[in-house]
């Protein structure tokens, strides 16, 4: 398991680190108004504009592998789907099926990181109510490259201190 002295706060933070997004990052962007008027938000699922011009998003999770570790570095994050992948995955929400596999557009933006936006994803749906898992298209992206390699736990712990502490 990881534990570390925290350099922020001097506290011990044990066990892997998991943080989530409640939004997609471009639901963040909009004001109070068009929050209510023209977005739906809820646990998983993300609807911003009108029938017939909108953007859909739903939450999935990452699993970054911290290299000697058993737990990953876990983040809750939003991607983007066609309107056709979304359908799918609203009818299939019940009784989802693991073969299907979803192209998505990562839409948060991760601490630490180059921008995150508009990574390619692949969305893969899970039973059991459990959020579907996200694969990230391999590239050069460091986000990219600790999802295909693990991270150190060194530099997980200066991930995780810049979440729990930002400036
Ligand atoms: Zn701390």
């Amino acid at each position: 398991m990881l534990t570390y002295t925290c350099s922020c706060c001097g506290e011990t933070h044990a066990g892997s680190p998991s943080f989530g997004y409640k939004a997609p990052h471009y639901y963040d962007l909009l004001s109070d108004e068009d929050k209510t008027q023209t977005a739906e938000l809820d646990d998983d699922i993300c609807v911003i504009g009108t029938d017939e011009q909108c953007d859909r998003f739903v939450r999935a999770i990452l699993e970054v592998p911290i290299l000697g570790s058993v737990e990953p570095f876990l983040w809750g994050v939003w991607v983007s789907l066609s309107e056709a992948s979304f359908k799918r995955y609203l009818m299939t929400w019940d009784e989802p099926d693991e073969s299907d596999s979803y192209f998505g557009w990562f839409s948060n933006r991760l601490p630490h990181y180059p921008d995150t936006l508009n990574l390619k994803t692949s969305v893969r749906p899970r039973k059991g109510g459990l959020r579907p898992c996200l694969v990230l298209e391999q590239s050069d992206h460091p986000l990219a490259m600790h999802f295909h390699q693990g991270l150190s736990a060194e530099e997980a712990q200066q991930i995780a201190e810049r979440v729990m502490h930002p400036q």
